[in-house]
């Protein structure tokens, strides 16, 4: 058995990385930048007001109180997207909105809400007046001109979306998506759909594996479950090659497995066929064909995300250039014993909920690595080391959420 970290080490130093497109502001959620941006203007671009009310000079308002109000003559009006005509002198105010840049002259803005206009709306009177500087929000006070705002590499969320938008920009550079191949081997397996045979089980994998996949970007193409025949899983593994960056399968990679899927895979290119110190997923296949990586996933639905979670993803995140390609471990307070014996690393689903000040991990269930309802009730994996570990109710587990 070879242990967890080099197996992934060897998975993850093969990634290639993908071609990087042109994409529109409409479709950057999820994707991976591949390109610094920063911007060519400050943000805001002049100092303008933040809140509806009267822009004045801070030091007309010295000994504003509310028995002797300061009397300020209102000169204009300037609702958001027009620009002052006159700047502010002694005495004077300009009524302004949220947004609109400042006039020059005044220093401060009075919220409506501390002014009272006469019925000529000629003049305002402030009772208590403001700190200079107060509800102005300064020219590039959010943005700096030059300033590389989003790092290359980073995966893009709604905010940063919003941000480039900001900047003025009507898309970016981002890796391309990774086209991915997914088909299911095995003559007991039936697409939902069908009636089921005797010995018959529908497939799980092809659309559990397939959505995890598009979690990471991932144009999904379908090659079906493809029966025990040389020849034809032969066919559809080289066209999959052909036509995708990437190649998953289900099934069929165990010692001892009389399936097809182990023969073809040898018979088209260079692959490893791993016993790896892991639970579930000990079994898997890494290699190539013409060129393109393929994983030979164990046919056991839970083993078979365990390995797309702690391998194919990050390697379809690498391929795009992703700077964070793990997920984030926290740690947790186990709500019982666990003992597991030396010799593989377990990645054991758990419920994993936020109490007193501490996430708290409980197992989700039996932990077979056929057993789908465990991993639906799960938020996460515990994980433990491939040392023998005793963890008893109360001691601090390392979790992954997913
Ligand atoms: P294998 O890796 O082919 O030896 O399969 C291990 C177990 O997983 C067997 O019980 C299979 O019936 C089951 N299995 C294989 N492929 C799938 C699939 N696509 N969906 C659900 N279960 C599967
Ligand atoms: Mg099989």
């Amino acid at each position: 058995m070879i242990p967890f970290n080099e197996a992934r080490q060897k998975v993850l130093s093969e990634a290639k990385a993908l071609p990087i497109e042109p994409c529109p502001l409409s479709d950057l959620s999820g994707r991976i930048l591949a390109q610094d941006v920063a911007s060519t203007f400050d943000i805001p671009p002049r100092d303008n007001s933040a809140m509806d009310g009267f822009a004045v000079r801070h030091a007309d308002m010295a000994g504003a109180s509310s028995d002797s109000p300061v009397i300020l003559e209102i000169i204009e009006d300037v609702p958001a997207g027009t620009i002052a005509r006159r700047a502010v002198g002694a005495g004077q105010a300009t009524r302004i909105m949220t947004g609109a840049q400042m006039p020059e002259g005044a220093d401060c803005v009075v919220p409506v809400e501390l002014t009272e206009t006469g019925i000529r709306k000629t003049e305002v009177r402030i009772r208590n007046g403001v700190q200079l500087g107060e509800h102005v929000r300064k020219r590039g006070e959010d943005v700096r001109a030059g300033e590389v705002l989003i790092k290359k590499g980073t995966r893009l969320r709604p905010q940063e979306a919003g941000l480039i938008a900001s900047l003025g920009m009507t898309g970016v550079l981002v890796s391309r998506k990774p086209i991915v191949g997914m088909l299911s081997s095995g003559n007991e397996i039936v697409d939902p759909g069908n009636p089921l045979g005797p010995g018959q089980i529908y497939d799980a994998n092809r659309y559990s594996v397939a959505a995890q996949a598009r979690s990471v970007n991932a144009e999904v193409k379908d090659y079906g479950i493809v029966e025990d025949d040389l020849a034809k899983i032969t066919a559809t593994l080289e066209r999959a090659a052909a036509e995708c960056d990437l190649v998953l399968t289900s099934g069929g990679v165990s010692v001892g497995d009389y399936d097809l899927m182990k023969q073809a895979l040898s018979k088209l290119g260079e692959m490893n066929f791993w016993q790896v110190a892991q639970k579930p997923g000990k079994p898997m296949a890494f290699g190539f064909t013409n060129g393109k990586p393929v994983v030979g996933l164990p046919g056991n639905p839970v083993s078979s995300m365990v390995i797309f979670e702690q391998y194919v993803r990050p390697l379809l995140l690498k391929m795009q250039g992703a700077g964070t390609i793990l997920r984030e471990q926290l740690t947790a307070v186990s709500d019982q014993e666990i003992i597991k014996p030396a010799g593989r690393m377990e990645f054991m689903r758990a419920a994993v909920e936020w109490r007193d000040g501490r996430y708290h991990a409980r197992l989700a269930g039996p932990q077979g690595s056929g057993i789908l309802t465990s991993m639906v009730r799960a938020d996460g994996f515990v994980i433990l080391p491939e040392e023998a570990v005793h963890v008893m109710p109360g001691d601090a587990v390392t979790v992954e959420l997913f």
